[in-house]
């Protein structure tokens, strides 16, 4: 078995079985993955990290994704929506810590005055750090024209999840209507593209039903769709969402972290210029998780700026870490355990995605 696992990493290109073999690792064969990966995490983009301060400014959704702990539908969330005034100054907090980059996530919202709101934001941040800071953000599935505006005033990355790129899959894990389409999703990443951000998409590892082979396509969607960055990481389920009552289908929490390192190694070895995320929800299962992450192929990290007052509110999922911890915390933590795990800061670096610059 060891034997086929070694031949498989010798090839120059995965198919799609090698990537269901691979996926399948664990023990010494997925040491063997492991270290493939981060062989080309060296080689090809060398030990840098870089910091993406994570603003999650807002936790109120017009959508009801099944999965997700502040939907719409979730009456027991309390909603908060930060002053400008406070997400200004995480911005700052960023820029004069050398974070180089934000990203502001939140609830999706399509309606004008949150659209407004985004851009006059995106303006300011810029205006405040003398346009150094770089900015992603994170807000789900809009117009072109929106995109257009957002990307004008200052945002140059996009991260929209395709969360599974089984078109079956994601009807099983999002309401039957039009504001939960798989195909506007993919559309949606598509403009993201044309209208010129670095595009960022990614799964969720361990979904209810989900299979290897599953996997196997959501990561030669990403190759095919070329994509520029990407974020994935384990489902972990939330008890007041629709999904949860199919909880004791779900693999068991140790293997949707183990199959999500996995899912990055193999990632990093089809896709080996991209910037690829190591997620939260990987330290929400292991303490380590997002550092073990970094050694395999991750080579960015998002540490939390939201001021802590609202983190709490931000439960997307259940054991959300880090929730009442406030950044200096975050960033002083976040830079030891990057050189525990072997690597080093690119502190004052924007660390843009290589590949969108091969791609254009
Ligand atoms: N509203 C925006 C951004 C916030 S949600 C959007 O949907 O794009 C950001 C990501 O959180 C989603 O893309 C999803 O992949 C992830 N997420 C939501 N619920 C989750 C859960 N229960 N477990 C793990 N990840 C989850
Ligand atoms: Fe809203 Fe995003 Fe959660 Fe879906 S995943 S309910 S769009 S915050």
């Amino acid at each position: 078995m060891k034997k086929n696992i070694e031949d498989i990493l010798a090839k120059d290109e995965l198919e799609f079985q090698d990537i269901v073999t691979l996926l399948d690792t664990e023990g010494d064969e997925q040491k063997l993955l492991f270290d493939k990966a981060q062989q080309v995490q060296l080689d090809c983009i060398g030990k840098k990290v870089f910091y993406r301060g994570l603003v999650e400014f807002s936790n109120v959704c017009s959508k009801n994704c099944f999965y997700c702990g502040i939907r719409k539908d979730n009456t027991s969330v309390e909603r908060y929506n930060l002053e400008d005034e406070h997400i200004l100054e995480a911005a700052q907090f960023a820029w004069k810590n050398k974070y180089a980059s934000m990203v502001l996530q939140a609830g999706e919202r399509s309606d004008d005055f949150f659209i407004n709101r985004v851009d006059n934001l995106l303006q300011k941040i810029k205006e405040l750090t003398n346009g150094e800071l770089g900015i992603t953000i994170s807000l789900g599935e809009q117009t072109e024209e929106t995109y257009k505006r957002w990307f004008k005033s200052g945002a140059h990355r996009y991260l929209l999840r395709i969360e599974s790129s089984s078109k079956v899959l994601y009807n099983q894990i999002h309401p039957d209507n039009d504001e939960h389409d798989f195909e506007r999703r993919l559309s949606c990443l598509r403009t993201l593209r044309k209208v010129g951000y670095q595009t960022g998409t990614g799964v969720m590892v361990g979904l209810p039903w989900q299979t290897y082979e599953d996997l196997a396509r959501d990561l030669l969607f990403m190759r095919d769709f070329d994509i520029d960055m990407c974020g994935m990481g384990p489902y972990i389920e939330h008890q007041d969402t629709p999904l949860y009552k199919h909880k004791n289908i779900l693999w068991p929490i140790k293997k949707r972290f183990s199959v999500t390192l996995n899912m990055i190694a193999i990632l990093r070895i089809i896709m080996k210029d991209i910037n690829i995320a190591a997620a939260t929800a990987l330290q929400a299962i292991d303490p380590m998780g997002r550092e073990k992450a970094l050694r395999i192929g991750a080579n960015v990290i998002m540490p939390n700026i939201t001021p802590t007052l609202h983190r709490k509110d931000y439960q997307l999922y259940e054991n959300k870490p880090c929730t009442d911890e406030g950044a200096e915390d975050c960033g002083n933590c976040m830079s030891m355990r990057i050189e525990l795990a072997g690597r080093e800061v690119g502190l004052g670096e924007w660390g843009d995605s290589k590949h969108f610059f091969k791609r254009k």
